[in-house]
């Protein structure tokens, strides 16, 4: 199935509307949803107005009035961070989102939002490091927050870990960077039993290969800095959900805490995201050709992609999953440890380099420190964890490049 016409209705008879998601495939969605022309010049696609400050009402006093509806100052609104903020609200089925200057910042706004001193949160082991940080010592030793981190993917676990004080439970769809998958809706089952809210990171599966929200998840965010934007050159975040809890996120953690994308990165993410369904296919297509090949390539330890069909977390991926897997593939080769640095230099397509969703493939080697690498499964523990974070390129000449440096250090497969 293409992730680009997965939801596209099924012989439809009504003519296709650009306003109305209903009646047009994914492609065409993603070109038009949430769209609207600029006020003032009647410009089709919202022009960059950098920051600014705004004409206030006649009367200033006026100003707080919750019906307000003008924009005041950049921190807290502006034209591109609106036209975004519409157009990801569109495309991810939420009523409505906040746009902020990092992943990071609009994680932070949400927990930071949703959590009182002396709250619990149920955290996944395995998440983003800054994320892992964050629970692990930051919410704790600053706003006296309990934290259990436990294998998302276990729901019994999951399930024992509920306190009375429980009021979040946190994970990605796809883990960063182990890539096990959660059951999104069998996760919020167990928060909203609990009292508790259910926020998903789900950037490593944007719309249209997923939507949390769809799945009676209460948040979803995105790190924009990857597939969004797409092209590795602007930075940002979002969270996505129900109109009130939106706005009490902005209107706390954006307003007063700061974290405002730039119009310009605004400007740059709003255009990217236009071509995300034709990359993320392109993504999906390229990690799965890969995948197959370190999955059978003797010198390659372990593999871990959804997409394989003895990958433990394949089930719960296409159960949920439009079109692929993802466009990351993790994996572990055995050998020394010098041996796989000499692998990863290598390599003469590939970079090495963070982050992931760029046009370009990127590698990172990392070696985790014991007490976050325990949530790993074993070959990873032994070995070290590759994140190959597969780009735009032919996958032909990514495959040949991979083969090419583990023959560097390891010698030819056979
Ligand atoms: C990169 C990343 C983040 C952080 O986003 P930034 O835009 O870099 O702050 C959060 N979650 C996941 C899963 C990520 O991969």
């Amino acid at each position: 199935m293409s992730i680009r016409q997965s939801t596209r209705p099924a012989g439809g008879t009504s003519r296709p509307d650009k306003h109305d998601p209903g009646t047009v495939a994914e492609d065409t969605w993603f070109v038009h949803g949430g769209n609207q022309a600029d006020d003032t010049t009647g410009a089709i696609r919202t022009p960059i107005v950098m920051a600014n400050s705004y004409q206030l009402p006649e009367d200033p006093t006026t100003l707080d009035d919750p019906d307000y509806g003008g924009l005041v100052y950049t921190r807290e609104h502006g034209a591109n961070q609106l036209g975004l903020e519409r157009k990801l609200a569109a495309l991810d089925h939420g009523e409505a989102a906040a746009v902020f200057g990092t992943g990071m910042a609009a994680l932070h706004a949400a927990f930071f939002t949703l959590l009182n001193p002396g709250d619990h949160a149920i955290v996944s082991n395995v998440t983003y490091m800054r994320v892992w940080g964050l629970f692990d010592s930051l919410l704790p030793a600053k706003l006296g927050i309990e934290v259990a981190f436990v294998d998302i993917t276990d729901l019994a676990a999951v399930q024992a870990a509920v306190r009375p004080n429980t009021r979040l439970v946190h994970t990605e769809v796809i883990a960063n960077p182990d890539v096990r998958v959660a059951d999104i809706a069998a996760l919020a089952d167990i928060a909203h039993a609990a009292g508790a809210r259910l926020t998903v990171d789900s950037t490593f599966t944007p719309p249209p290969m997923f939507r949390p929200l769809d799945h009676a998840a209460d948040l979803t965010l995105h790190s924009l800095t990857k597939y969004f934007n797409g092209h590795g050159d602007a930075m940002g975040g979002v969270v996505i959900g129900a109109a009130d809890l939106v706005e009490d996120i902005r209107a706390g953690a954006l307003w007063h805490v700061g974290g405002a994308i730039s119009p310009f990165n605004a400007w740059l993410i709003m255009r990217g995201a236009i071509t995300l369904p034709l990359r993320l296919e392109r993504h999906c297509d390229n990690a799965q050709a890969i995948a197959e090949f370190l999955a059978v390539d003797p010198r390659v330890a372990h593999v871990a992609y959804p997409g394989l069909a003895n990958d433990p977390h394949h089930e719960r991926a296409t159960a949920q999953l439009a079109g692929g897997a993802g466009g990351v593939v993790s994996f572990a080769i055995a050998g020394s440890h010098e041996d796989r640095v000499k692998f990863v230099n290598d390599l003469r397509v590939i970079t090495s380099a963070v982050s992931l969703g760029h046009d370009e493939t990127l590698i990172v080697y990392e070696n985790y420190p014991e007490a976050r690498a325990a949530a790993f499964d074993t070959p990873f523990r032994d070995h070290g964890l590759i994140r190959l974070a597969v780009g735009l390129e032919e996958a032909d000449d990514l495959i040949a490049d991979l083969d090419a440096a583990l023959t560097t250090a390891y010698g030819p497969a056979r």
